[in-house]
């Protein structure tokens, strides 16, 4: 039995779109606010609800997106 391509195509193409969606997105724009300070660069202390600097972006209120990490990632082991 194998499977009818007619079936196959209105569940991948969805698919790819979104995921070189993504990739063209991780290239044009790897970074992200943070989700911990929200792209803020302070957060509160937990127990003293003091504003300190985010430890989470190095106070830089950005983080790499998943996609980039994994590409960079790939791109070291050549
Ligand atoms: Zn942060």
């Amino acid at each position: 039995m194998t499977p009818d391509p007619s079936l196959l195509v209105p569940l991948a193409l969805p698919l790819l779109i979104v995921t070189v969606g993504y990739g063209v997105l991780c290239w044009i724009r790897p970074f992200r606010p943070c989700r911990h300070c929200a792209g803020t660069t302070r957060t509160t202390g937990r127990f003293t609800g003091r504003p300190r600097p985010c430890r989470h972006c190095d106070h830089t209120g950005l983080t790499l997106r998943a996609g980039r990490r994994a590409t960079n990632a790939l791109r070291r082991l050549r």
